[in-house]
């Protein structure tokens, strides 16, 4: 009996050999796929850090811009408060020079704002409103 023992020993090795094997080369399989996986998230890595990079520097600049955008704003705010615009060439950029009595209301204690244009020299007259 002792033959048949090895005979059927020296099967079942074989059978989970060749078990063994065909599983080996399933996970060998899986293990390509993987690294191929691996690879392309690599490559995308790549990509979307190049990106993130762009990104942070128009970041950068938009901030610059903001800033100088706020300096600008807050420059004009306090020179021209009510955002008048120059009326013969447009530009907010106006400077105040005094007020006088308004041609029309003037009777009435209603006075105008004068502002001289830093765009075009001109001058131009505003009546708040009331
Ligand atoms: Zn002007």
């Amino acid at each position: 009996m002792a033959l048949f023992d090895n005979i059927d020993k020296l099967i079942n090795e074989h059978g989970s050999s060749t078990i063994l094997r065909e599983r080996l080369l399933l996970a060998s399989d899986k293990y390509s796929l993987l690294e191929n996986e691996k690879l392309k998230l690599l490559e995308k890595i790549k990509i979307l850090e190049a990106h993130s990079q762009t990104l942070k520097l128009d970041l950068e600049q938009a901030k610059v811009q903001i800033r100088d955008l706020d300096k600008q704003l807050s420059h004009s705010h306090n020179v021209n408060p009510d955002g008048y615009v120059c009326d013969h060439c447009g530009s907010s950029n106006l400077k105040r020079t005094g007020s006088r009595s308004d041609p029309t209301f003037g009777d009435l204690g209603v006075k105008q704002k004068l502002f001289i244009c830093n765009k075009c020299g001109k001058e131009s007259a505003f009546t708040p409103e009331p």
